[in-house]
């Protein structure tokens, strides 16, 4: 028999952990059991303000749950999923899936064995942009992706390609699915002891170039992505929810059409400026979670996404250090 409800705990109630703890009260289907917080006095804070038990302990927590969400530091990921799924408890961590891709081949693993859910926090794949163009037939040849944001001590525990970067970099490998040929890439550490801001140039074997910028230091925030293909162009705004499509000769029925003379032939360029959905990703994200472990869907993005994202965020960080040593 199907299970109606599944009690779900929070281990890790900082910045974005409350934002987990107020979506898992309210989605159909999670029953929130409790919070863990190794900051007592935070976990206090959040447990009042949301009317949920602040446990004791990790252990205590997992064992009245069904699922967890993880919203702690990447350095902890690792150890506290895999404790999770040895309880046989289903897991959805929060991006990077781990600090090094051998632990995220390892949570992987266990949650095939155990047949546990393993989904990782990417929650940029469901831009609603990006999900714009789910209508259009993709096969962009050039990409550009920008992501710049003021400094925060938030995430600088990790590099920017590992904070911020990854973000792309799974929405990159979500929109090419072919073999990687050539990286090049360049940054720089400024504030942190680590890499804040970032450059790399990735070819793939179908010859699709992305070029990703990303930036810890920045004035403003700033999220953009750029594709182009033969006969359409389009940008995003990651950020500001919006997108612009340009079509070659399309039978859109957008009333924007601009005239243009080629080789001798009338062509049109058609504009069109779609409606963006109004949801909340993080809200989208557990409720798919939710819907995976009830087996009605299938994680947004799962761990071997996750894991192919970190092992390319990784290799382009080590790139820039070999050049900044
Ligand atoms: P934060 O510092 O605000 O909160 C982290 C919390 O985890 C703190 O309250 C801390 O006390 C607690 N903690 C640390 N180690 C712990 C442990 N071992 N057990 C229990 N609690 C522990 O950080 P944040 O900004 O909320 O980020 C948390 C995670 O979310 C990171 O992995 C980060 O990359 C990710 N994140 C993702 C996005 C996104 O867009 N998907 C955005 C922001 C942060």
């Amino acid at each position: 028999m199907k299970q109606n409800n599944f009690s779900i705990g929070v281990i890790g109630v900082g910045h974005l952990g409350e934002y987990h703890v107020k979506h898992l009260k309210t989605i159909e289907k999670s029953k929130l059991i409790g919070i863990f917080d190794l900051n007592n006095k935070r976990a206090s804070i959040i447990s009042k303000r949301y009317g949920v038990d602040n446990f004791n302990s990790q252990s205590e927590l997992i064992e009245k749950c069904d699922a967890i969400s993880i919203v702690t530091p990447t350095e902890s990921h690792y150890k506290i999923a895999k404790t999770i799924l040895k309880y046989g408890k289903h897991v959805f961590v929060e991006k990077p899936i781990t600090a090094n891709v051998r632990d995220a081949n390892e949570l992987i693993d266990l949650a095939i064995k155990r047949r546990l859910i393993l989904q990782v926090g990417h929650i940029e794949r469901i831009n609603p942009a990006l999900l714009a163009l789910s209508d259009y037939k993709l096969d962009p040849k050039y990409i550009e992706i920008q992501r710049l944001a003021p400094y925060s001590v938030r995430g600088t525990d990790v590099p920017v390609v590992l904070d911020k970067m990854i973000h792309d970099l799974d929405i990159l490998l979500s929109l090419v699915k072919t073999p990687l040929k050539e990286i090049h890439a360049d940054g720089l550490s400024i504030l942190t002891e680590s890499i804040d801001m970032a450059h790399a140039r990735i070819s793939f074997q179908n010859n699709t170039i992305a070029n990703i910028t990303s930036s810890r230091i920045a004035k403003e925030d700033i999220r953009k992505v750029k594709l182009f293909q033969k006969n359409l162009y389009c940008t995003l705004d990651l950020l500001k929810g919006s997108a612009e499509i340009y079509e070659i000769d399309s039978n859109s029925n957008s009333n924007i059409k601009v005239p243009f003379e080629y080789k001798g032939k009338q062509k049109t360029i058609t504009y069109t400026k779609p409606i963006i959905k109004d949801f909340d990703p993080l809200r989208q994200e557990l409720k798919n979670f939710i819907n995976s472990i009830a087996g009605k869907e299938k994680p947004i993005v799962d761990g071997i996404n996750a894991r192919n994202a970190l092992a390319l965020a990784i290799k382009i960080n080590k790139l820039i250090l070999k050049k900044t040593d």
